[in-house]
């Protein structure tokens, strides 16, 4: 059988096309090889394999399951809308799958702390959660914005029993955060690891993270095809760094009849200026130890993005799917901040699902191209997570 090249990226200088690599000083590059290769080798144990595998069903409730949105699809009418469930993971999101296998790979390499940063918090709940059951100390850093904003996530955090760092430098948002935490893992690198929160970052961890994150597509193409004794036409996620989308669409990589498509925030407009729509007004550049996809601007900083979902808020983008938009096997389309409370809205009242902001995105996606396709094509919406964290930030938005 002849393998299909997409299975083999990136190569092993950590480049998807020409995106991704290590834009890192010499001696951190070191420490990213000592990574992979610590990696490369625990992948292949059967106890970790093993041991990964019994966390994702005892401990995270895998398999999730695959619902029809039957109301929510017979309201819009055309075509058939099918949910992903992730957001009826522990913790609620797909990042727990990511922060268990790294995690657990800190443990087999003898880390003494596992740091990281968090945007909507869900990064640093999951995170906690996993050092918690492994039993490793762990750091969050979080920007003041985003503190503010997800107050129920700051309390488990803390709860769960990890530091805490609050990041006030520049928008105090995800980005400010990325830097903060890269600080203080730059302090001792060999003992510490970096907990990279979505397929970002200098290799290996786009590569780790998405293999972590792949379980969601290998499930979910199995179980639809169980369901519908086909494969969905158009499968569907948000993305942010695109964690949740590498995961949901690798497995369909090879399914030339399955178009994909990546939903980033719009914010308030493409052409407001207020967005994080990196892959659709982004250019090639760097950031973050990795070539990708950048919002920048004009002066060639780093532009401050803006959206609805603080977990989506993110200048750059994983290098994987900088390369699958350019050889065309992905498509990226946005959705505004108005579009995204509309789809949290009407998932919540017409099929009782409480969606996060993240996931409505896509949502909103499925939405607005549904009415366009007839009854017996299917779309398959990745719902990365759930709303509860949202819940009180919407309901003083719409004045509930
Ligand atoms: C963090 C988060 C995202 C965005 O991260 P990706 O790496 O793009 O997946 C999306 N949905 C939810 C629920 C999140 O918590």
């Amino acid at each position: 059988m002849s393998k299909h090249p997409f299975s083999q990226m990136p190569d092993a200088a950590g480049y998807f096309g020409e995106y991704g690599g290590q834009l890192i000083p010499p001696e951190l590059k070191q420490v990213m090889d000592e990574i992979d290769h610590a990696y490369e080798e625990i992948r292949q144990q059967p106890e970790f394999q093993q041991e990964l595998a019994d966390l994702f069903s005892d401990y995270v409730g895998r398999p999730s399951p695959i619902f029809y949105a039957r109301r929510l699809s017979e309201k819009l009418g055309g075509a058939r809308i099918f949910l992903k469930r992730e957001d009826l993971n522990h913790t609620g999101a797909h990042k727990i799958n990511h922060c268990l296998g790294e995690a657990l790979l800190a443990k087999y390499m003898g880390k003494t702390k596992v740091i990281a940063e968090t945007g909507a918090g869900q990064h640093g709940v999951a995170l906690a959660t996993a050092c918690a059951l492994v039993g490793i100390p762990c750091e969050i850093h979080m920007g003041q914005v985003d503190i503010e904003k997800e107050a129920p996530n700051v309390t488990k955090m803390k709860i769960l029993g990890c530091t805490l760092v609050s990041v006030t430098r520049g928008t105090a948002t995800l980005k400010d955060a990325v830097d903060s935490a890269f600080e203080e893992y730059l302090k001792d690198p060999h003992n510490f690891i970096y907990a990279i929160g979505s397929v970002v970052g200098p290799h290996p961890f786009p590569k780790m993270v998405r293999d972590f994150q792949s379980i969601i597509g290998r499930e979910a193409r199995e179980q639809f095809l169980q369901r519908e004794g086909r494969l969905p036409d158009y499968v569907t996620a948000c993305v942010g760094g695109g964690s949740n989308a590498i995961g949901m669409f690798t497995a369909f990589l090879e399914d030339d009849d399955v178009a994909l498509v990546g939903v980033e925030p719009a914010g308030l407009g493409l052409d407001s200026g207020k967005h994080a729509a990196t892959m659709t007004l982004g250019k090639s550049s760097a950031l973050h130890g990795m070539k990708c996809y950048v919002l920048e601007q004009d002066d060639g900083t780093t532009m401050p993005v803006h959206s609805i979902a603080s977990g989506l808020d993110y200048p750059g983008v994983g290098p994987q799917h900088c390369y699958l938009k350019d050889i065309g096997r992905v498509r990226y389309e946005s959705a505004t901040d108005e579009e995204c409370l509309n789809a949290f809205m009407n998932l919540s009242r017409v099929e009782g699902i409480i969606p996060a902001l993240e996931s409505s995105h896509a949502v909103a996606w499925a939405m607005r191209t549904a009415p366009t396709l007839d009854r017996d094509q299917c779309i398959l919406v990745n719902l990365s997570g759930r709303g509860d964290k949202d819940a009180d930030f919407v309901a003083r938005k719409l004045g509930l």
